[in-house]
Formats: C-alpha cells, sequence, structure tokens
C-alpha cells in the first residue's frame, strides 16, 4: 500500500495504539502512557492542514470520553500553535485547550483560527492560548497579523504554564500532552521559547504535578521536531520524568 492508503493504514494503527493505552489507564493499570505516534493538530474538523490530514488525538480524546473521562484538558507545547484541536473542540465545554506556541510561526496556523480558535472553557478563563513572540518583533506585529492581546516572551513562558494550570475552569479527568519537542533551542524556539532539555523536564514537572494533585491520569503524545538528534534528547527527557515521576518535590 502506498500514498494516502499507507497514511491512513499508518493513522488508524496509531489510533489504536491510543485506544489500547486509554482502556489500559481506564482499567487502572496505568498511571501515564506516552504514544510514539503523530496527533495532527493543524487537523481541522473539514479538512487536512499542513501535515495533517486527520487528527488521531482528537479521536482519542473522544474514545476517552466515551470509556468515562468525562473531562480532558490538552496541554499542547508543539512550537506550532495548536489551531486544529482548538477548532474541534471549540464548542465543547469539556475539553480545555492549551497552547503555548510561537506567535511569529503563523504560516502553520490561519490567523482567524488563532483568533478564534479557543475552546469555550478555555475562553472562560481567557488562557487557552500563550503565544510567545521574540522582544525583537516590533508592537505593530500582532496587528499586521490581525491578532491581539498579550504575548510572552522566552524568561516568561514556564511560569505562565504554571500559573494556566493553576486556573483551570475544571478539574480534568485525563490530561494529554501533546509534546512537541520543535520549541526546543536548538530546532525552531531558538529566541522564542529557548528551551532546554531541562526545561522539557520542567514543562512535564509542571503537568504530573497537576496530575498528583488532582489525582488525575497523563496521556502524552509525540509531536514535532525537526534536528532529530535534538528531538531524541528532548523527548527522552519528557519520558524519563513521566516514567519516574514520584510525585511533587
Ligand atoms: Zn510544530
Amino acid at each position: 500500500m502506498c500514498g494516502y492508503g499507507a497514511l491512513f493504514t499508518g493513522v488508524l494503527r496509531q489510533s489504536g495504539g491510543m485506544q489500547t493505552a486509554i482502556d489500559i489507564m481506564r482499567a487502572g493499570n496505568l498511571d501515564r502512557a506516552y504514544c510514539f505516534i503523530f496527533g495532527g493538530y493543524h487537523t481541522y474538523p473539514d479538512s487536512g492542514h499542513n501535515y495533517c490530514v486527520l487528527h488521531p488525538l482528537a479521536a482519542a480524546v473522544r474514545y476517552a470520553q466515551g470509556c468515562g473521562f468525562a473531562r480532558v484538558l490538552i496541554v499542547d507545547w508543539d512550537h506550532h500553535h495548536g489551531d486544529g484541536t482548538q477548532t474541534i473542540f471549540a464548542s465543547d465545554p469539556s475539553v480545555y485547550c492549551i497552547s503555548i506556541h510561537s506567535a511569529a510561526d503563523l504560516y502553520m496556523a490561519r490567523a482567524v483560527g488563532l483568533a478564534q480558535g479557543m475552546t469555550s472553557a478555555a475562553a472562560a478563563v481567557g488562557h487557552g492560548n500563550i503565544p510567545l513572540l521574540n522582544a525583537a518583533y516590533s508592537d505593530e506585529f500582532g496587528e499586521q497579523m490581525g491578532l491581539a492581546g498579550r504575548f510572552y516572551q522566552a524568561h516568561e513562558s514556564l511560569s505562565v504554564v504554571e500559573e494556566t494550570l493553576n486556573q483551570l475552569p475544571w478539574h480534568p479527568d485525563l490530561i494529554c500532552i501533546f509534546s512537541g519537542y520543535d520549541a526546543h533551542i536548538d530546532d525552531c524556539g531558538r529566541d522564542i521559547s529557548n528551551w532546554t532539555d531541562d526545561d522539557f523536564r520542567r514543562l512535564t514537572m509542571l503537568v504530573l504535578d497537576l496530575a498528583h494533585q488532582l489525582a488525575c491520569q497523563v496521556f502524552s503524545v509525540h509531536n514535532g521536531g525537526y534536528n532529530l538528534p535534538v528531538t531524541i534528547a528532548a523527548a527522552v527527557s519528557h519520558v524519563e520524568v513521566l516514567a519516574g515521576y514520584q510525585g511533587s518535590s
């Protein structure tokens, strides 16, 4: 099988793997899972977008809800905006999406999607999107791109994620991490997020501390990364914390 046939076969296999992980978690036999898949976060409800044709993570969220995980938090720290994810769940108060991303890489997102692509639950507290912007960009940049609101710089990024996690509209029953590694300082993230391997550990710890506090299971899926050695090192950093977490420090 080749072309789209192979693509769809791959997506179905990915979805099956994610559903198996959710089944095991729902049975109470696993607190945290990592799926080496491509989540499809740019895919819209009615169309593919950029590299994404289908959205296995959105399907997994719906599957998880059908298994009893009623309210799902998605934390997306890929360098690029999770426009498809947010659009899919835009009118669904049972899913809360947080996307911390580069505001300067809008070629991956539709500006209208970025402006409107906030879930209703996120809009209620106003923290669904965390756009990062290098201080070197002019104040007019946002206006030119049709954007408004607060932009954050690299040195603020981890603290604003922590603040956002502390202001959820409800307690989630399941937390999904959309773990993109292209925000690494040695990938696309230089002068935007500037994250190192230690920062990916810290991000993971922030989510796991919240999950520990709420007695909530965590389901992480692999995503972006264009520099393979950097991506591998960052992913290993994330998975090490995910696998070895023993509780709040
Ligand atoms: Zn990305």
